[in-house]
């Protein structure tokens, strides 16, 4: 850093100020351009780097490293990759019951009669299913809304499976919606919305609790977590039974 300010003051000396703006400026302008061009000897290898550097999180090197691992890998490797890849984009369904993502027309939570089918725990995605799945402690069945109410990025209400839940709801089949989505502005406000329209149906209406992660030490804890674990407290009893 220093000596980018050294050398950055020599130029501006030997080329004088408004100058010296001027050479910077194109300098840095071709390092940030030979920094996105990116030259491949390989037509074959460029095209992958492309396709792969269009997934979230991966930046054309770590596409170009990727790539030249495969190279590396035996041949039918990359065969089980792209065909793995292309089953589960052709084959893949979405449960008609909970819309999780499921290899047949009803997911096997929906198709399990052991579970309790009254109880519906209302989720973002996939993913929250899978959290909740591996506690191990859940018994009921789930509703993926599959995202957020979010105006900012274009999400409204029609566009998740809402209208799905609150049918569910006034058809008389459920017991009891417990709200599972992250604590955020986004998450509190698909809760509400979807509130407004269930509220009156003969239903218990929960949502999961929030509070101090398990082995959190108290002083640590942000105040919103830490209010919100004081005014949701629970008997004592409850805090070592489970169900
Ligand atoms: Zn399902």
């Amino acid at each position: 850093m220093f000596n980018r300010i050294f050398l950055d003051s020599i130029y501006l000396k030997k080329y004088g100020f408004k100058k010296g703006i001027r050479y910077l400026t194109e300098q840095t302008n071709k390092q940030i351009a030979t920094f996105a061009a990116m030259e491949f000897s390989s037509k074959l290898i460029e095209k992958a780097v492309n396709e792969i550097a269009q997934l979230p999180g991966i930046g054309k090197r770590s596409a170009l490293r990727l790539v030249l691992h495969l190279l590396k890998q035996p041949k039918e490797q990359t065969g089980f990759l792209a065909q793995a890849l292309i089953n589960m984009r052709e084959d893949i369904k979405y449960c008609e019951n909970c819309h999780n993502i499921s290899d047949s027309s009803v997911c096997e939570i929906c198709a399990n009669k052991n579970r309790n089918h009254q109880l519906v725990c209302v989720v973002e995605d996939i993913r929250d299913v899978m959290a909740i799945e591996n506690t191990g402690q859940y018994r009921g069945v789930y509703h993926v809304l599959g995202g957020k109410i979010s105006p900012i990025d274009g999400v409204g209400p029609s566009q998740l499976k809402i209208a799905t839940l609150v049918e569910k709801v006034k058809s008389g089949s459920v017991s009891e919606v417990i709200f599972a989505l992250s604590s955020t502005m986004e998450g509190d406000t698909t809760n509400f919305y979807i509130y407004k329209q269930i509220t009156d149906a003969d239903i218990v209406i929960s949502t999961i609790a929030r509070g101090i992660a398990v082995g959190d030490e108290l002083e640590y804890a942000d105040e919103v977590t830490l209010g919100r674990s004081i005014l949701q407290r629970v008997p004592f009893e409850k805090s070592f039974k489970t169900n």
